[in-house]
């Protein structure tokens, strides 16, 4: 494996950034996660537009333009010679002193990870995933706008405690309002009475480019596809619920809360979906290329 770190290539073992890098010290950087699929980055263009929309919102000014950034992504998945894998493109705040202030930071730090990533047991994508509500609220998007795919995590990480100490595999969070927003690393969607639901952006939720593949999918299929407010109600009565990210591509839900969603196995719209989002994925994308 060979990892870009701050313009240079190194061996796994020997990737590694300063202590007094901001994106350490404060989690004070971006990212993206990224997958290939038989050669071909899978809409690179849009997870390169939400990085820098990332940035810009945290007034992080990034040392490489757009172009060149792709042209290091595209270089990076190359020298990893994977014809599927996961990219983790982190941007960070770069090197200051110990104080918060990210103007005392020199250039903005770059790190690109070409590997592998399996998020769910495989099983849970024929039997589906039970899911709970945690008490770890979505960030307000007024203090740390969950739009901002930031190096903290925190928020993220408390709800992913819960779940898994109440021994469930994903946590549904609910904004302030007690609504629906996502899940710690996912989107989440229902399908009632043949529609689609999601909670929309505002709500407090990252817009997802799965989601957003998703969303186009089901109206090319010419489904009725709602954004709108949601609550845990909404989830309970639904005949289907699934969970979509880059890593985890669409996960049935099965269990919210102890209740059982539909007949308790994946629906026939997830799996619908399910199957083209897979072809979609090989069939679209951004070539590598082998030079
Ligand atoms: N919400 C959160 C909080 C996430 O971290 C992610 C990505 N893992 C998603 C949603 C899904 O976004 P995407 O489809 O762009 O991967």
């Amino acid at each position: 494996m060979q990892v870009y770190v701050n313009g240079k290539y190194c061996e796994k073992e020997d990737a590694r950034i300063s202590v007094f890098d901001h994106g350490l010290l404060y989690g004070d950087g971006v990212f993206e996660g990224i997958r290939v699929y038989a050669g071909k980055i899978f809409r690179l263009d849009e997870h390169l537009e939400r990085l820098y929309e990332s940035a810009k919102a945290i007034d992080l000014r990034v040392g490489q333009t757009i172009t060149e950034m792709r042209d290091l992504v595209l270089e990076a998945v190359r020298r990893n010679g994977l014809a599927d894998a996961y990219i983790r493109l982190l941007i960070t705040r770069g090197v200051g002193d110990l104080g918060i202030n990210p103007y005392t930071c020199g250039s903005s730090g770059l790190i690109i990870i070409v590997d592998k990533i399996v998020l769910y047991p495989p099983e849970m994508y024929d039997k589906g995933l039970a899911v709970i509500t945690v008490a770890t609220q979505r960030n307000l998007p007024e203090a740390v706008n969950p739009r901002i795919k930031s190096l903290n995590y925190l928020n993220n990480i408390l709800a992913k405690i819960e779940a898994i100490n109440a021994g469930v595999e994903e946590a549904i969070m609910l904004n302030s309002f007690g609504l629906v927003s996502e899940c710690a690393g996912d989107n989440i969607f229902a399908v009632r009475k043949g529609v689609i639901l999601t909670p929309s952006i505002s709500m407090g939720v990252l817009e997802g480019v799965t989601r957003n593949a998703v969303i186009e999918m089901a109206r090319e299929k010419g489904r009725e596809v709602k954004q709108l407010v949601m609550t845990r109600h909404d989830l309970f009565i639904a005949d289907e619920c699934f969970l979509t990210g880059t890593a985890a591509e669409i996960v049935p839900v099965v269990k919210v809360d102890g209740r059982v969603i539909g007949d308790g196995k994946p629906g026939p719209i997830t799996r619908d979906l399910t199957e083209t989002y897979h072809r979609l994925t090989r069939e679209e994308g951004t070539e590598v290329g082998n030079q």
